[in-house]
């Protein structure tokens, strides 16, 4: 890695760890938290949770666990060429969707309504809850005692509410300051990851088609690029080379602006981002093109009668399994009775299921001869 900049984050700097942990021999601590997130039970889960479509769908399907390798190869990428601290960007980037449910956002929703008036449910604060309070790997201590720059980085956004009850990775929201660039940039990786895998997802799929996309600003630009450059090609290969070109676009047009915002802004340091605007943005330009693309994704893909029917059968499956299992705690497996804050527990474990499992056990509460 090449010197980091000022305004990156730096090892030194960190503000350490919630227990006191030895320093690691030959990585960085950043290397270490990203290390700890791969080897977690949650980060191995994320290979049979639903990015868009819901995993028995179809292989090729993005699910969260591929979803997530692409966010932090993005996020990697731009904190590189800024000088930032890439490991640190690789650890938010694979710990940012561990806290998703099983469906992706249907069953967020769904879980959230469940646990309405006992502080709700947000797959953000439940990465967080993993990361601090779940995983179950090691002697001394509960979660995986990761530092607190990655820690902020996964915590999104927030609540005032919820802010109030995290302590110092809620002041931000309370006083309105930036986390790390390392954390801002994680979250535009992740935007330019699930809009462009999700239009390659939804041609695969063919719930959208070229056709429709051609309408789509970013979508024409690169495949009349792409067609100018190859006459005659067609099918998927087309499809690929104009996504590429989208991702390439919007990765050097983010890093292109954030260079100029930080300049004109000059941070000097971790501190000064901390108290400046957001520096990480794109040109007003790809920004408008990139919501637009998401317009188009909403209302074409998202809301497709076919992916409604899923997120229907989804709201449903979590609402039986949290129904059945708050009306008697005896139907739950031992480790989740013991739970002390029993919604709260009951949340977890349905958050913690995968599709399939959440699709076996509704079956297996539900279906009579199924046991
Ligand atoms: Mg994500």
């Amino acid at each position: 890695m090449s010197e980091l900049a000022l305004y990156a984050v730096s090892q030194a700097a960190s503000r350490g760890r919630r227990y006191v942990d030895e320093p690691p021999s030959h990585r960085s601590e950043f290397q270490r938290d990203r290390d700890r997130i791969v080897h977690s039970t949650a980060f191995r889960r994320l290979e049979y949770k639903t990015q868009v479509f819901v995993n028995h769908e179809g292989d090729l399907f993005r699910t969260r666990l591929t979803h997530t390798l692409e966010v932090a190869q993005i996020a990697r990428g731009i904190a590189r060429a800024l000088r930032l601290n890439e490991d640190l960007a690789e650890a938010i980037s694979l710990a940012h969707d561990l806290g998703h449910t099983p469906f992706g956002h249907a069953g967020q929703d769904a879980l959230n309504a469940c646990m309405r008036g006992q502080g709700g449910f947000e797959h953000n604060l439940q990465s967080l809850r993993i990361v601090d309070l779940l995983e179950e790997r090691y002697a001394a201590f509960d979660g995986l005692n990761l530092t607190y720059e990655t820690r902020e980085g996964i915590v999104k956004h927030c609540s005032a509410e919820n802010a109030r009850q995290l302590g110092e990775l809620g002041e931000r929201f309370i006083n309105r300051t930036q986390p790390s660039l390392e954390a801002q940039i994680c979250n535009f990786a992740d935007e330019i990851a699930y809009n462009n895998h999700d239009v390659d997802d939804g041609l695969r799929s063919g719930l959208i088609t070229l056709e429709q996309l051609e309408e789509v600003t970013l979508f024409a630009r690169y495949s009349a690029d792409v067609r100018a450059a190859y006459p005659g090609l067609g099918g998927r290969r087309l499809v690929h080379e104009t996504i590429r070109r989208m991702i390439n676009v919007l990765v050097c047009d983010l890093i292109e602006t954030t260079a100029g915002n930080i300049v004109r802004e000059s941070p000097g340091d971790l501190a000064g981002v901390r108290l400046s605007a957001p520096l990480v943005a794109f040109s007003d330009e790809l920004h408008e093109a990139q919501r637009e693309m998401k317009r188009f994704l909403h209302k074409n893909l998202y809301q497709h009668f076919q992916v409604l029917r899923m997120t229907r059968k989804a709201a449903r499956i979590v609402s039986d399994l949290f129904s059945a299992f708050v009306s008697d705690p005896r139907l739950l497996p031992a480790q989740y009775q013991a739970g002390a804050e029993q919604p709260r527990s009951i949340a977890d474990y349905i958050a913690g299921m995968t599709d399939r499992y959440a699709i076996r056990e509704h079956r297996r509460m539900f279906s009579v001869g199924e046991s």
